[in-house]
């Protein structure tokens, strides 16, 4: 693999019919990382060499004409959202989930290799959000809550935001536990709008659907169904392109969500 493979991005149709705003869904083709981690792996905690996940970010702002530095978070499965004023820096990076911003040319990003990642766009007031969401962060509705925090913070109206979601681990391949069940279900009614039961050897499993569950509380939020997109992908089931940390463990690499203002 290495170097020799193209880069690939998963692109929203909604998404790309608004001019003055880049983004993109990066695969794991086009890098420089060496399995396990082949190739285009942009995650600096990963196992990784500092240089390869370097090269591969500066191989992936060349693309997409991308001056400043990625405002990366510190991902922790919360439900924190940071307000992005500058350029990310190599040395500060935000505990938090979910970053918005109403500035041009600041790059935000989100890393996964599993959960679900969730790009806003507002067409009124220009604004932006990023989001990561696995479990936790759907039973926290992080993403319903990013919706209120740009409202309330660049008095946008919901229905005029556009949502893309990008490739996730799917709910052909997402079993979770009742430990995860029961947490959940407290938290959402939405829950089971989102879950197939799937009892196995007697004990009771459910496959979790992460886009339909972030889907319903976007709507729920005020944004317009019509105006959510979801990739295909499944990222457990799609080894050539993408990272799967169910499917490869701690060895796994992660892949990128980006949107940038123009
Ligand atoms: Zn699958």
């Amino acid at each position: 693999m290495g170097g020799k493979e193209r880069l690939q991005f998963v692109r929203s149709p909604l998404l790309e019919r608004f001019s003055g705003l880049t983004h993109a869904f990066t695969t794991r083709s086009g890098g420089i990382s060496c399995p396990p981690y082949d190739s285009l792996n942009l995650s600096a905690r990963s196992g990784d060499t500092e240089f390869s996940v370097e090269k591969n970010r500066q191989i992936l702002s060349d693309a997409l004409s991308i001056k400043r530095n990625f405002f990366f978070l510190n991902q922790v499965h919360g439900d924190s959202i940071v307000v992005a004023e500058d350029a990310g820096s190599q040395r500060k990076s935000y505990s938090a989930d979910a970053v918005i911003t109403a500035k041009p040319e600041l790059p935000l990003a989100i890393l996964t290799a599993d959960c679900l990642s969730i790009l806003l766009f507002s067409a009124d007031n220009r604004s932006i959000g990023a989001i990561h969401a696995g479990w936790r962060g759907t039973a926290l509705n992080i993403v319903g809550q990013t919706v209120n925090r740009m409202i309330s913070r660049f008095n946008i109206n919901p229905a005029y935001i556009y949502a893309a979601m990008g490739p996730s681990i799917g709910p052909c391949c997402y079993e979770v536990d009742s430990t995860v069940y029961e947490q959940f279900h407290k938290s959402s009614s939405l829950w089971d709008e989102g879950s197939l039961n799937a009892d196995r050897d007697g004990e009771r499993r459910w496959m979790l659907d992460l886009a339909v569950i972030n889907s319903l509380q976007l709507e729920e939020a005020g944004v317009d169904p019509e105006h959510i997109s979801h990739t295909p992908y499944c990222t457990s089931c799609n080894e050539n392109l993408f990272y799967s940390y169910r499917r490869d463990g701690i060895s796994s690499g992660r892949q990128g969500s980006i949107i940038m203002l123009t």
